[in-house]
């Protein structure tokens, strides 16, 4: 288990897992993870979305992924409730690229909806986990294209691969949204794994690991 590499604001645990946790340590599974925008308040059920939240104590909720990026929040609400996230974030997640409804990606629709309640985006603890990073994430012009329609593209945040094909900083790009959305790099306990360099600590799609998952996961208390 590799755990964000910040202070958390209150009394929870947090962490990312690895090949060699074992699942039952890990959330119940509440996501169809369809890698588009949701972020939705965590209940019994299991719902199409790519993002939880939670302000309930005991509650472990996570994402699973294997590349994309899992993210995780927490941040006092109005009186200092407690209030935790975890989101799934690929290229379509982060930038928003096929999501029927407006709102950016999902890390700026989770930070509005902490907004909506009553946090103060400075405040928020985040972290970005192990997922493919720069030296490994060969893309399309395509995912180029779609994260270049976010106010926080740099063109900085794509360089060419050595195959001559465009690489994605998929982690550089939601760190430069997280920023712009007025969170605070102190607070920022990412840890830059890269799924792609490690197989003796993560599985990775891309590399041909099908079914197999690392978490993100949060639990206030
Ligand atoms: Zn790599």
């Amino acid at each position: 288990m590799l755990t964000p590499s910040v202070q958390a604001p209150f009394p929870m645990q947090w962490g990312f897992s690895t090949r060699l946790d074992e699942e039952a340590d890990l959330p119940e599974r509440k996501l169809n993870q369809i890698h588009r925008c949701g972020v939705v308040e965590a209940t019994d059920a299991v719902v199409d979305a790519d993002g939880l939240w939670t302000t309930q104590t005991g509650l472990r909720i996570g994402v699973r992924v294997a590349d994309c990026v899992p993210i995780l929040l927490a941040g006092p609400l109005t009186g200092g409730r407690p209030w935790a996230a975890a989101l799934h974030a690929g290229w379509r997640g982060a930038t928003g690229h096929g999501d029927p409804t407006p709102g950016g990606g999902i890390l700026r629709r989770a930070v509005a909806r902490y907004r909506s309640l009553g946090g103060d985006p400075a405040t928020l603890a985040w972290a970005l986990g192990p997922a493919i990073l720069k030296c490994c994430f060969e893309v399309g012009d395509e995912v180029i294209a779609a994260a270049r329609l976010d106010p926080a593209w740099d063109e900085e945040l794509t360089s060419l691969g050595p195959s001559g094909k465009q690489h994605l900083d998929l982690h550089g790009f939601l760190t430069a949204q997280a920023l712009d959305l007025g969170l605070s790099p102190v607070n920022d306990g990412s840890l830059a794994y890269c799924t792609g360099c490690r197989p003796d600590l993560l599985y990775s799609f891309r590399r041909g690991e099908t079914t197999g998952r690392q978490w993100g996961w949060i639990e206030i208390g």
